[in-house]
C-alpha cells in the first residue's frame, strides 16, 4: 500500500514525486522504460529562462518560471548554474533583437566589447545583444537523477521497465505520461537536438541566436559539451533528427562560434514535448478513478515542473487550488465518451 502511484518517471513525474515524498508521502513511481533516458524531459536544453521565454509565452510562464529556480536549487548542490542568457542576432538581423528586447523583460542591452568579456568565445561579428542575468541552467539528465536521489533518500521508490497497467493499492494515482496519456486534446511537438564536444570551446550560459528562420540556443554543459537545440515541429513523430535540422543546426553554431567546426557530434536526439492548445500546463482530476494528470508541459516542463508538482500536492492534501493551475475535473469526459 503506498499513498501515491506515479506513472512516468519524466520531469514531471519526478518532480510530483518529490514534492509529495517531502510532505511525508509513502510514493512509488513506475516508468515503462527501463531507465532515465529516452523520453521529452531526457532531451531538454535544460533552460530556466522565464524572461526570454515570455517573448512566446503568457506571463504565468515568467512568473511561476523565477519562482521554480529556488525549487531547483533545493533539490541539491551544484545544480543550477545562474550565470544568465546571452541573447544575440547577426548584424543584419537587428530588428529581430529589437522586438525579442520589447516582448521581454529583466534585460541590459550589450555591445561588442560585453559580449566579448561575457563571452570570449563568441564570434566577433555580434555588435549587440541582450544580457538576462536572472536566468539559469541545468543539466536535465543530472536533474532528473538528482530527483530520483533525493525521492530515494526520502523513502520513495522508482521502479523502471514497469507497464502502467501497474497496479498497487495507493489512495490516488497521477498520471504523468506525457504524450502517452489519453488525454483529451493532447498533442506532439516534435524537438531535435544535438549535442557537441569541443575542447577549445568555454561557455559560461546560455546562448540564444535569434535568426529568421533557424533560432537556435546552445547551452553549456560539463566537461565542454553543449546542448544544441531545438526544433519546434507540429508533430508526434518520435524518429531520429533530419539531416536539414542537423545542417541548420551545425551552419547557425558555427556562426555563433567558429571554433563549433571542430566539434563532435557527441549525440543527436528527438523527444516530443506533450501539449494542449494553449501550450499551458494542466492539472486535471478524474475523480471517479481517483487519477490526477499533470501534463502539456510543451516547452517548459523544467521551468514549471516545481510549480506544477506542490500546486498537485497541495490540491492532493486539502483540496486548495492553485490561482495559475487549478486542479479541473475531467470525470464527465469519461462518462461523455461512453
Ligand atoms: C529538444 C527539447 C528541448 C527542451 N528544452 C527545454 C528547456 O530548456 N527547458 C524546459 O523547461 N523544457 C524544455 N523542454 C520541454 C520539456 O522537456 C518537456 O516539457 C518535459 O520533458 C515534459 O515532461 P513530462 O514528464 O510531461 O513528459 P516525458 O518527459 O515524456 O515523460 C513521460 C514519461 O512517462 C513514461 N511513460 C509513458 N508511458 C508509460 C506507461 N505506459 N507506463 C509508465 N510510464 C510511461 C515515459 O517513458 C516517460 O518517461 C524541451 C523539450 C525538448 C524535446
Amino acid at each position: 500500500m503506498v499513498d501515491y502511484l506515479i506513472k512516468g518517471a519524466g520531469v514531471a513525474g519526478l518532480c510530483a514525486a518529490l514534492a509529495l515524498t517531502r510532505r511525508g508521502a509513502k510514493v512509488r513511481v513506475v516508468e515503462i522504460r527501463p531507465s532515465l533516458a529516452g523520453h521529452a524531459s531526457w532531451y531538454a536544453g535544460g533552460m530556466l529562462a522565464p524572461y526570454c521565454e515570455r517573448e512566446s509565452a503568457e506571463d504565468v510562464i515568467e512568473r511561476r518560471g523565477v519562482a521554480s529556480l529556488d525549487w531547483w536549487d533545493g533539490v541539491t548542490d551544484d545544480l543550477v548554474t545562474r550565470a544568465g542568457t546571452l541573447v544575440v542576432a547577426n548584424p543584419r538581423d537587428g530588428a529581430d533583437l529589437d522586438r525579442f528586447a520589447a516582448m521581454t523583460s529583466a534585460h541590459a542591452g550589450v555591445a561588442a566589447g560585453e559580449i566579448s568579456e561575457l563571452e570570449p568565445d563568441l564570434s566577433p561579428r555580434f555588435q549587440r545583444g541582450l544580457y538576462y542575468k536572472g536566468e539559469a541552467h541545468m543539466d536535465p539528465r543530472k536533474a532528473l537523477a538528482a530527483l530520483v536521489t533525493a525521492i530515494e533518500a526520502l523513502g520513495g521508490e522508482i521502479l523502471f521497465s514497469q507497464d502502467a497497467d501497474y497496479q498497487t493499492e495507493c489512495a490516488f494515482e497521477l498520471d504523468c505520461r506525457g504524450l502517452k496519456s489519453p488525454l483529451q486534446g493532447l498533442r506532439g511537438v516534435r524537438g531535435e537536438m544535438l549535442l557537441l564536444h569541443m575542447p577549445e570551446i568555454t561557455l559560461t550560459r546560455t546562448i540564444r541566436l535569434l535568426h529568421p528562420r533557424i533560432p537556435l540556443y546552445i547551452v553549456p554543459r560539463a566537461d565542454h559539451h553543449f546542448m544544441v537545440g531545438a526544433t519546434m515541429i507540429e508533430s508526434a513523430h518520435g524518429g531520429p533528427i533530419t539531416a536539414r535540422s542537423m545542417m541548420e543546426f551545425l551552419n547557425a553554431a558555427y556562426s555563433v562560434v567558429p571554433a563549433f567546426g571542430e566539434a563532435e557530434i557527441v549525440e543527436s536526439g528527438v523527444g516530443v514535448r506533450p501539449a494542449f492548445a494553449d501550450n499551458l500546463p494542466q492539472l486535471q482530476v478524474d475523480s471517479q478513478k481517483r487519477c490526477l494528470s499533470i501534463n502539456g508541459y510543451y516547452r517548459h516542463g523544467f521551468a514549471l515542473g516545481p510549480m506544477l508538482a506542490e500546486a498537485a500536492a497541495d490540491w492532493l492534501q486539502d483540496q486548495s487550488q492553485d490561482e495559475d493551475f487549478p486542479v479541473t475535473d475531467i470525470s464527465h469526459q469519461r462518462e461523455g465518451a461512453k
